[in-house]
């Protein structure tokens, strides 16, 4: 079973799409082509990284490109053998022209339910504060999200750099408005920052899951803690080795947050950029990070009970797990 908890959309522009809007849209080709341009050769640093990231960002140009991107993501999804995914964007990078946050937020719910609809699994967008934004522009995109809940937005997170931005004070009423609405709270804490941010994120924002909290294993008292409360991980173990933030996928904290009793989810975080979907993640956990089958079953049933997802969704996917046994 694959569920992916934790992905980008800005890292699922496929190359042939960036061609074609590319042209359309006036983007000058780069030398290399649009898949060298968006796609990390080797393990490098967190600035690289979302260098490729933001590359994509010209392709949001309007409602229809937006649209076809979420589409193909889910189709794209679905064709790894995803059985449900979370989509997550920061709005406010797109906004702009005639485009305001509602239309973009629109736009990407459309996609992402034809996506659904085409391929048949199940498929929910994730609004993205990020840390560079100020206060009042983070209570806009939650108010607009909130918007949309129940029509496409399961959920709210914090993305963006997380040394440059450590405060999570000024974002969080934002976080007060999204969990008002209802929305499912996750928040990129300790990926680049210490193990306290991770407790910082639950305490302030309300968070019940974490994303990529590499860090967190560094600190013993930060991991009973976050296992005793049963705030949930999402890893993404190619994406912290691309970044820099792991000095090797053997090194990934993934089996020793399970072997703690953290409940362990999965994400491809950015899929294009990596270029390692969330099947090749879940190999990876087995034949490199040692998970056994029992293990992949503890995280396949975490990831359903801890996704954002409707409960008759949430009721389908645990009988597809349970009649897999
Ligand atoms: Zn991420």
């Amino acid at each position: 079973m694959l569920l992916n908890l934790h992905t980008h959309l800005e890292g699922r522009v496929r190359p042939a799409t960036a061609r074609e809007l590319g042209a359309r849209l006036g983007l000058p080709e780069p030398a290399g082509g649009w898949e060298a341009a968006l796609q990390l050769s080797a393990p490098s640093d967190l600035t690289c990284y979302l260098e490729k990231v933001s590359a994509t960002y010209p392709f949001f140009a309007d409602r229809t490109c937006l649209t076809r991107i979420a589409r193909e993501a889910v189709e794209d999804a679905a064709a790894d053998g995803q059985d449900y995914i979370e989509l997550r964007f920061g709005p406010a990078s797109h906004v702009g022209g005639s485009r305001d946050l509602d239309e973009v937020i629109a736009a990407v719910c459309e996609g992402t339910a034809q996506g659904a609809a085409i391929t048949g699994i199940g498929a929910g967008a994730i609004v993205c504060a990020l840390r560079l934004h100020d206060g009042e522009t983070n209570e806009a995109v939650a108010r607009a999200a909130a918007r949309f809940a129940g029509r496409g937005v399961v959920g709210f997170d914090l993305a963006g750099d997380e040394i440059l931005y450590p405060d999570l004070g000024a974002v969080a009423p934002a976080f007060g408005i999204a969990g008002a609405a209802g929305l499912g709270l996750t928040c990129h804490a300790a990926e680049a920052g210490p193990a306290s941010a991770a407790i910082e994120a639950a305490n302030l924002l309300g968070v019940t899951r974490i994303g990529h909290g590499t860090h967190i294993a560094e600190d013993p008292g930060v991991l009973r803690e976050i296992a005793a409360r049963g705030i949930v991980i999402e890893v993404c173990p190619t994406s912290n080795w691309y970044t820099g933030g792991i000095a090797g996928l053997r090194a990934h904290p993934a089996r020793h947050f399970h072997a703690c009793g953290v409940p362990v989810v999965l994400g491809d975080d950015n899929p294009r950029q990596t270029g390692s979907p969330l099947s090749a993640e879940r190999q990876l956990l087995r034949e490199t990070l040692g998970f056994s089958d029992a293990a992949l079953r503890t995280l396949d049933k975490a990831s359903i009970a801890a996704g954002f997802m409707e409960p008759a969704l949430r009721e389908r996917l645990a009988r597809q797990l349970a009649d897999s046994s």
